[in-house]
């Protein structure tokens, strides 16, 4: 029996550990319903050893016995106290190592020793070497370090044929790179890696929190630094809030008894719309952009040589991101496979190549289709009342659940009437409608009234829509059935109908093999029969021999040859008319 080998993704923020299983790719639950290892070490008042959530946990209450962001400091000559011990970065990045080793073992049920271990494209030899070393504290053989971008690709792209570039941008907690790797069958290279690594989700987190604390001053007057355990929940409702922006409209951020002042409790009740919130973080959006340009001059590409945009890391769950992603680079960037565990995965497939396992594939449960609503807007410069709005992107991961805010077009609307479609085109009306309904009795008010509309699919496929006026909370819904398989029979229908209609009238022939082709070399014959009138002898000579061959091979099977007398015909007819 061949010796499991592990892939982990050794994170600043989060670490997880993963493995190929028969042909797949499992990433090992490190708790109930968690994959994720929270990157931090403490020790308890007894020097009791605690790696992850619980060590994370007692950082704000015991920050002298606790070790967080510990691979920033990997590499480094130094020795750090912690809980009155002194410890190199190997050593409390083994703690960590060993605990994933430990997880791993318990799942498998039998001893694992070997790993492959994933770092940033930018780590030094030496920090390479560190890794490397604690891995070995933790009694793994570190039989590989693999670039984390490296990883990314190769959980998307393992097995796929043919060379291709990639991007991969990596948005975590606290870190931001942008890599452009070449893949050619399982060979990845890192072309060039550009980032900041001080950018990341914390960053966005702590604009809501400045927003939230100016608030704070200005309603209720509150003065001077917040008190510690304020500042915290703060922070987490901050969290909380960028979160829920990622798929919703609006976001209420509520604390109540926040704090006290001048003896009065101060309650925290604020909205933040994402509009107000990708306004905030658009400078740091920007900033990565343009990192993602300088990694491209840097692998000496343009944007146009790019085949795929990969996401990677928490935060890219930002929709903002895809989109000016998308604006930048022209290619609808790729975030199928979880961002916080895919560079775990790649690390997996990695060791699955060396263990010498045909190359796994992730598989994902994914939306084929993109499904969306209508709403007035602009189409191609002109106001347009059917633009299709997508809510729910294909290829995104199901079960999913994304809402928008739209507004009523004039004052005293009391009705909207909302339609559901599937399909990919800008023109509502050229996707697929699969269902409809109207919300009905709005409010008296102004245009601009919003209403919030909201697309869940779940896993079987059941589509449920809903809109809600936001200011009363009335609410309109329909459920679709099966919102996948019907689009599959409606686009079987216009598939049909678009091949019967190449058929001639009366022509219920389903033995031709090409009807299009068919049915234009017919129409060419009819030309030059047309052109004889008038030809010259010599042009007549040549137009009938051209109609003899190309009757000939029109009562023959031979699509090629057919395809040749069409095209020694067009040519003739193309001199003929010029
Ligand atoms: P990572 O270091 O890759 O685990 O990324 C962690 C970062 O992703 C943190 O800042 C999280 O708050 C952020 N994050 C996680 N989920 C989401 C989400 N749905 N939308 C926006 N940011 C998220």
């Amino acid at each position: 029996m061949s010796e499991i080998i592990v892939g982990i993704d050794l994170g600043t923020t989060n670490s997880e550990v993963a493995m190929v299983r028969g042909g797949r790719v499992d990433v090992i639950p490190v708790g109930i319903d968690t994959f994720i290892l929270p990157s931090v070490v403490g020790f308890t008042e007894d020097g009791t050893l605690l790696v992850g959530e619980p060590a994370k946990n007692q950082h704000a209450l015991h920050p002298e016995r606790t070790v967080r962001s510990i691979k920033r400091r990997m590499g480094e000559d130094v020795r750090l106290t912690v809980g009155g011990h002194e410890y190199t970065p190997q050593e409390i990045s083994s703690m960590i190592l060993r605990q994933l080793k430990g997880i791993a073992e318990r799942e498998l049920g039998e001893s694992v020793s070997k790993a492959v271990i994933t770092v940033p494209a930018f780590f030094s030899d030496a920090q390479r070497q560190a890794t490397r070393e604690a891995g070995a504290i933790a009694g793994l053989d570190v039989v590989r370090i693999i670039n984390e971008p490296t990883a990314a690709a190769l959980a998307y792209e393992s097995g796929r044929e043919g060379a291709h570039k990639v991007l991969v941008y990596d948005l975590g907690g606290g870190t931001f790179d942008v890599s452009v790797v070449n893949l050619e069958k399982d060979v990845v290279e890192v072309l060039s890696s550009h980032g900041n690594n001080h950018l990341g989700g914390d960053d966005f987190d702590a604009k809501i929190v400045e927003h939230v604390v100016a608030h704070l001053r200005e309603a209720s007057g509150v003065e001077g630094e917040l008190a510690p355990a304020a500042q915290a929940r703060i922070r987490r409702a901050a969290e909380a809030a960028k979160i829920h922006l990622s798929d919703a409209p609006y976001a209420t951020i509520m604390e109540e008894y926040l704090l006290e002042h001048r003896g009065e409790p101060v309650h925290l009740n604020l909205e933040l719309s994402r509009d107000d919130y990708e306004a905030m973080i658009e400078p740091y959006i920007a900033e990565t952009l343009e990192a993602a340009h300088t990694a491209l001059e840097g692998a000496g590409l343009t944007v146009s040589d790019l085949d795929e945009v990969l996401l990677v890391g928490g935060a890219t769950r930002t929709p903002l991101v895809a989109r000016r992603l998308e604006e930048e680079l022209g290619l609808q960037p790729r975030g199928e496979v979880d961002p916080d565990l895919c560079v775990a995965m790649g690390a997996a497939i990695q060791a699955g190549i060396i263990a010498g396992m045909e190359t796994p594939t992730v598989l994902v449960d994914v939306t084929p289709y993109t499904f969306g609503t209508s709403a007035l807007g602009f189409l191609e410069g002109m106001e347009y009342p059917y633009c299709y709005v997508p809510l729910i992107r294909k290829n995104t991961p199901i079960p999913v659940s994304k809402s928008e805010v739209f507004y009523t077009t004039h004052d005293g609307q009391q009705r909207v009437d909302v339609t559901v479609h599937q399909g990919e085109d800008p023109d509502a009306l050229n996707n697929i409608e699969i269902g409809r309904f109207s919300i009905e009795g709005l409010r008296d008010a102004p245009r601009g009234n919003p209403i919030v509309t909201t697309f869940s699919l779940d896993l079987n496929g059941i589509l449920h829509v809903s809109s809600k006026e936001k200011a009363t909370g009335l609410e309109y819904s329909v459920t679709i059935d099966n919102a996948i398989a019907r689009f599959e029979e409606a686009e079987m229908e216009t598939a049909r109908q678009r091949v019967e209609a190449l058929f001639a009238p009366g022509d219920d022939s389903a033995a031709t093999a090409a009807p299009r082709q068919r049915v234009e070399a017919k129409a060419l014959v009819e030309k030059a029969e047309r052109l004889l009138e008038g030809a010259s002898p010599d042009d007549r000579e040549d137009l009938v021999d051209r109609i003899e061959a190309l009757n000939d091979a029109l009562a023959g099977d031979d699509d090629g040859a057919l395809g040749e007398a069409m095209d020694a015909m067009a040519d003739l007819i193309y001199y003929l008319e010029s």
